[in-house]
Order: C-alpha cells, then structure tokens, then sequence
C-alpha cells in the first residue's frame, strides 16, 4: 500500500460561501483551543491564520452553517 507523507490542502478550510461572519458569527474561532482561526476584518470570513491544527472538530461540528472543513491528514485517521 503507498504511504501518502503530505496533505493536498490546508487542514482548515472554510467554504467563504457559507460562512456568516459578516453576520456577526465567531464560533469557529471561540470553539478553537489554539486560536488558529480568525475573522478577516477586509472580507469579514473565517479564515485558519495559523497552521496549527489538533484536529479535535469543534469548530467543523459547531459551525452553524458547516462552511468548516477539517481535512484530517490520513496518517491520523
Ligand atoms: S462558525 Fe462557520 S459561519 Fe461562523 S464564522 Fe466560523 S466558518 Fe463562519
Ligand atoms: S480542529 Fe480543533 S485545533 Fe483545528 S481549527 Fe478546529 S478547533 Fe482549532
């Protein structure tokens, strides 16, 4: 079986389609243990600001409109 050493994408990836920031949401970026996402004040989206992730799914579970993608890396899954 190949061993696959690198992910394609970010581990978080917000769908700027769904997200409601604008609207006043911030639960992604409350639910985040490390405070890796963040509210683009210029688009007024989610967004991850720091390429740290615990993949614990808060913030993909609680976002109201699942505009979070959390890609797990497949060595963790
Ligand atoms: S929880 Fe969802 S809708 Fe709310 S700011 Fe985060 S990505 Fe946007
Ligand atoms: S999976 Fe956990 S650590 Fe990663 S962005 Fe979501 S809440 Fe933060």
């Amino acid at each position: 079986m190949p061993i696959i050493t690198e992910s394609k994408s970010a581990a978080v990836v917000i769908d700027e389609a769904k997200c409601i920031a604008e609207k006043g949401c911030t639960v992604c970026v409350d639910v985040c243990p490390l405070d890796i996402l963040a509210i683009d004040e210029g688009r007024r989206k989610a967004y991850m600001k720091y390429d740290e992730c615990w993949y614990c799914m808060p913030c993909e579970a609680d976002c109201p409109t699942g505009a979070v993608k959390v890609n797990i890396p497949y060595l963790l899954r």
